[in-house]
């Protein structure tokens, strides 16, 4: 066992929401309600599970969107430069 106590840096203009079940700060309710639902999944509620699924989808599309653009600058800048490299 370890004695070791984790802490946290909280700036101190930032009010945290605290996990009830680790004491853990986090930034927003919808990280704490992906904590809950990663760190304590045996011991959360329905409602909790609910809320954990909702805020991993929205999550999960945002992730995706995002690799859909960064893919898009990636295609762009590899035709740009063939475009460079065909012309000079
Ligand atoms: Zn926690």
């Amino acid at each position: 066992m370890t004695d070791e106590q984790t802490t946290y840096d909280v700036p101190p203009d930032r009010t945290p929401v605290e996990c009830e079940y680790c004491g853990r700060p986090l930034e927003n309710e919808g990280l704490l309600a992906l904590h809950r639902g990663q760190v304590h999944a045996d011991v959360i509620g329905d409602e909790e599970r609910a809320a954990y699924e909702s805020t991993h989808e929205a999550e999960t599309g945002q992730l995706r969107r995002f690799r859909l653009k960064a893919l898009a600058v990636l295609i762009l800048v590899y035709f740009g430069l063939l475009m460079v490299y065909a012309v000079v």
